[in-house]
């Protein structure tokens, strides 16, 4: 089967699955401990890295992810954080079912959410549910293994210093990466002298290992048909929550409402809105390693100010 598929930052790039759909519904079967013979499969567009299939015999219906055999530890990695935030047991998120390789595709089978409208209450809901899940905290920053954000390697070494953490296992890693990638002396030059005055964002302000999705811009988030908010396709570590909130303003932000209710229950350091912007140079410099383009002008004009904030 081969199929085109046009991503969000309009990349069109083709991708063919050889996928056994027998075996895969048979590792569903074996999973769940439920007969399951599926119709043909159904495709679903919208992602950016995946092509990605609905599964379903009328009753039963499943969500699955297909790339290169070789990419399967990006799917295992994405099996433990959708799971990580099952247990935290704070906000909707696919359920993770089974992964695996067939033929020369790995494959990644969850729960298949139904989506429905987005509506004042649900935003509410997400702003509480979010800031529920940040407050499911462990004592080391990082994850107990590694995983992507978009398709870029994410390291997440366990740490138990925020700042040092952001400094070489973020920031640093990106501005590596796009050195590597043609970023230019002056990025890189600028990139340093921010990293080794990255204390100065952090005055009176202690961050916690939280929860986080990682990856939550609006394209990671969704209502379902009962109007609970969902989160997927995350990357997920623990970190500074603002971090996650910092995100969602990353290509617009959500309606007030959404953070009214966040801060409700995790309240938001007013020093967030000078460190939000050092949070989505994490992203710009992961774009400009994914995309190239206009996103390194925007990654040097992000550490300019940022660089201001301090002199
Ligand atoms: P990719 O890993 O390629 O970025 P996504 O996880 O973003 O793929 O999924 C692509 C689209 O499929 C999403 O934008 C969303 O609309 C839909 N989707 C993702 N997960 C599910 C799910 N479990 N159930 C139903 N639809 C889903």
């Amino acid at each position: 089967m081969t199929i085109d598929i046009m991503g969000p930052h309009n990349k069109s790039r083709v991708c063919s699955t050889m996928a056994d759909w027998l075996q895969i519904s048979q590792h569903i079967e074996q999973e769940t401990g439920r007969p399951f013979h599926p119709g043909a499969p159904g495709e679903v567009g919208g992602g950016c890295i995946n092509a990605a299939f609905t599964l379903t015999d009328g009753e039963q219906k499943y969500f699955v992810k297909v790339n290169q055999a070789n990419r399967q530890p990006m799917f295992i990695a994405e099996a433990a954080g959708l799971q990580e935030i099952v247990n935290a047991g704070a906000i909707r998120v696919p359920r993770p079912v089974c992964y695996g390789i067939s033929g020369n595709d790995a494959y990644l089978v969850m729960e298949h959410i139904a989506f429905g409208r987005n509506n004042k209450d649900s935003l509410v809901r997400f702003g509480q549910q979010l800031a529920g899940m940040h407050l499911h905290t462990q004592p080391q920053f990082g994850l107990d293994h590694d995983n992507t954000i978009g398709s870029t390697l994410q390291p997440n070494q366990p740490c138990d210093d925020w700042i040092e953490f952001l400094q070489q296992h973020r920031l640093g890693f990106q501005l590596q990466l796009a050195t590597g990638n043609g970023g230019g002396a002056s990025l890189q030059r600028n990139g340093e002298k921010l990293l080794a005055e990255l204390n100065c964002f952090f005055t009176g302000y202690t961050p916690v290992a939280s929860l986080l999705h990682g990856d939550l811009w609006s394209g990671n988030y969704a209502v379902d048909s009962q109007g609970q908010p969902v989160i997927y396709d995350p990357a997920v570590y623990y970190g500074d929550h603002e971090a996650d909130l910092a995100m969602t303003e990353l290509f617009g932000s959500l309606p007030q409402d959404f953070y009214s209710a966040y801060n409700d229950v995790f309240p938001i350091d007013p020093g967030y809105r000078t460190r939000k912007k050092l949070y989505n140079l994490y992203h710009i410099l992961n774009h400009f390693n994914l995309f190239g383009g206009g996103y390194r002008a925007q990654a040097e004009a992000m550490i300019s100010d940022l660089l201001g904030e301090i002199r």
